[in-house]
């Protein structure tokens, strides 16, 4: 994957639409047909969700009629949970197939008296409007440190209360590096990860007037995920 004028947002696109999709709708999923690796992965991941919604509801505000932005929802892990909270959901994600799947598992985990989300097949950087909350679970992975600051901002010029991320944290750089080899066993598996430092993360919070106010730190044996919620400083 070359990064050389977004050619590496075509190939995270291709890769989610593809043997990506296949690969994470399982591991985002819940049949039995997962190895080991990908086991931990799901368990680790379902960690970050439950973290997350808890900073969502651990609030002065109710979720329910909140506006969320899930940006970048793969199969709506986040999403459905949110939306039977009684939040306003607006789901997007660079690969169509991960949405429609991600609408797919929401009709049909949703009662009919929720609200169903809004899914959208858009990259973030094509998102507009305004939300009181944005969200952005296990995206940055696919964003080289020169591209994260504009992300940031621009997923923060959305929100006007509340930013929760989450990213792959650089010190645990060695660990992944070891493990790595069992986590992406072929090439055409893989799409490159970028790991970030959290303090290139604040920085870049910062860089735009906002502040880190709650942390959360997710490990499993193959899985390592920083959370951070952001507010207006
Ligand atoms: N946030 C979801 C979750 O935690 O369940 C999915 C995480 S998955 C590891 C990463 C997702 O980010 C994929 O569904 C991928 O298609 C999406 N993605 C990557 N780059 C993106 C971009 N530039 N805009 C929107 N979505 C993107």
């Amino acid at each position: 994957a070359s990064e050389v004028g977004g050619g590496d947002k075509e190939v995270v696109r291709e890769y989610f639409n593809n043997s990506g999709f296949q690969r994470w709708k399982k591991i985002y999923g819940d049949t039995d047909d997962v190895n080991k690796v990908q086991l931990d992965i799901r368990l680790g991941h379902a960690k970050t969700v439950e973290n997350a919604l808890k900073m969502l509801k651990d609030s002065d505000r109710p979720l329910s009629g909140l506006s969320v932005c899930d940006a970048g929802c793969g199969t709506g892990s986040l999403s459905i949970p949110l939306a039977r909270e009684g939040a306003i959901v607006f789901a997007s994600d660079i690969s169509a197939a991960m949405v429609s799947e991600a609408e797919r598992k929401a009709r049909e985990e949703l009662p009919a008296s929720a609200q169903m989300p809004t899914f959208e097949a858009r990259d973030l950087e094509s998102l507009d409007g305004r939300y009181d909350t944005v969200v952005c679970l296990d995206v940055l992975i696919h964003y080289p440190q020169s591209k994260a600051d504009g992300m940031i901002a621009h997923l923060a010029s959305l929100a006007e209360r509340r930013l929760i991320l989450s990213f792959a944290p650089k010190t645990f750089y060695y660990d992944l590096l070891k493990r790595v080899g069992e986590l992406f066993p072929g090439p055409s598996k893989a799409t490159r990860a970028y790991l970030h430092a959290e303090a290139d993360v604040e920085r870049a919070l910062q860089k735009v007037g906002w502040k880190v106010s709650k942390r959360g730190l997710i490990t499993t044996q193959f899985y390592f995920s920083r959370l951070l919620e952001a507010v207006p400083a």
